[in-house]
């Protein structure tokens, strides 16, 4: 039972929320501490409301592909990487003829991006990315091509003995769209200096994307709860954001158009084999109070997507209650985040269809997007309907086709 004089606070910050108005360090943390969850979801629902108004629930058809998986930074919660020189088959440099196939059949599917990431591979020199890039561009000009963390632009900067700005630069001029926002995990060096030690700590992080920011790149930003941190240290990765966001959009009116969290997943990590390993994670309902806070929170930030590839469509579906507006996306493949553990290690898709349904189950109207959030199609109507069933005769098409399964022995 709460104390009196505490909910008496409680309801008046909610109060406030309905209202449009921000809230503050402290306001946040109480709320994450005390206020019922169902008080939670009403208020973010009403942030949802003032931001992104209507019952759209919008998604993404897309591919997630992964250039190599070569990796020099030992995160202790990655399962993904292998060392450079490593003898066991794991690591891989996916070769122009695979990229290129895989992505063939993403576009077949109907996607319009694919989110490009990878390990930080001292063998790839800084002229690999251009190249990589401006040939994705010139042979599929049609697809939009949202690639590299922060900290991969960190890394491919330095081997090219180049700023920021100048790689962003010419990543853009040969085709970049925008960057994902991996690899943020928890900005608060307090937690990254314990869990990602040699990647890029958070003012490196806001630095590669105040520059994306102000050359008019897309970007959307990341959060995985679970380490083992306090709340304290989701409130200032939260807090940290918003100010970034603040600046980017005052200084150069652009800024990260989405917010995506998730749990952390340890399975065959460091992390997984520590003895805290039970300690690690996050339950549903601590991932939907979190949600809640990040959208009632995050005031400046438009989007704020679910995320089923590591909670699961129910949990995803719910989390759509808990103040999303986006579904997230296809995926169509995934390998990060499934090697640890995630749901997506048994089903790397969820096909527009299936996507549809949770979304029309939970209450909402299905629309298609692109990575700049503006819907492409909105179903609903007899014409959009009728589309729909074209994606899904092309997605049961590649499937009986097993061209999943043969790019899978590809890689
Ligand atoms: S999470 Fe990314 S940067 Fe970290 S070890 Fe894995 S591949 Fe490397």
């Amino acid at each position: 039972m709460i104390d009196t004089a505490i909910q008496a606070q409680i309801d008046q910050i909610l109060a406030k929320v309905h209202q449009g108005g921000r809230i503050s360090y402290d306001e946040g943390m109480l709320l994450y501490q005390h206020a019922d969850m169902l008080d939670l979801a009403e208020a973010a629902n009403a942030r949802r409301q003032q931001l992104v108004p209507g019952d759209v629930v919008t998604y993404l058809i897309d591919r997630n592909i992964n250039y190599t998986n070569v990796c020099v930074t030992d995160c202790q919660f990655c399962n993904f990487y292998a060392l450079p020189g490593d003898t066991s088959g794991k690591g891989y440099v996916n070769s122009k003829l695979i990229l290129g196939k895989k992505i063939e059949e993403a576009l077949q599917l109907g996607s319009t991006r694919i989110l490009m990431q990878g390990g930080h591979n001292p063998d790839l020199p800084y002229e690999y990315y251009i190249d990589l890039v401006g040939w994705i561009h010139r042979t599929f000009p049609a697809i939009e091509i949202n690639a590299f963390s922060p900290s991969e632009i960190q890394y491919m900067s330095e081997m090219g003995g180049k700023t920021w700005k100048e790689t962003l630069t010419e990543l853009k001029a040969v085709g970049l769209s925008g960057l994902p926002g991996g690899g943020g995990e928890i900005l608060d060096d307090e937690i990254r200096k314990r869990v990602t030690p040699k990647k890029i700590m958070t003012d490196d992080w806001f630095g590669v994307m105040k520059v994306a920011h102000e050359l008019g790149l897309i970007t959307t930003t990341t959060m995985v709860i679970g380490f083992r941190e306090e709340l304290r240290n989701r409130m200032n990765h939260l807090a940290r954001l918003r100010d970034e966001q603040d600046d980017s959009l005052k200084r150069f009116g652009n800024g990260f158009n989405a917010f995506i969290s998730w749990t952390v997943q340890i399975e065959g990590t460091p992390l997984g084999k520590s003895r805290f390993a039970s300690e690690y994670g996050a339950t549903g309902s601590e991932y939907l109070r979190h949600t809640a806070i990040s959208r009632i929170f995050l005031d400046n930030i438009p989007h704020i997507s679910a995320s089923w590839p590591t909670q699961g469509a129910k949990v995803g579906q719910m989390a759509l209650h808990f103040g999303c507006d986006d579904f997230g996306s296809t995926m169509i493949e995934e390998n990060v985040v499934s090697a640890a553990g995630a749901i997506t290690k048994v089903s790397p898709v969820m096909l527009p269809n299936e996507i549809h349904r949770q979304i029309r189950e939970a209450g909402f109207v299905p629309a298609q997007r692109n990575t700049n959030y503006d819907v492409l199609k909105k179903f609903g109507t007899p014409e959009a309907d009728a589309e729909l069933q074209s994606i899904e005769a092309i997605t049961e098409a590649a499937t009986k086709q097993g061209n999943w399964a043969e790019l899978t022995l590809l890689d």
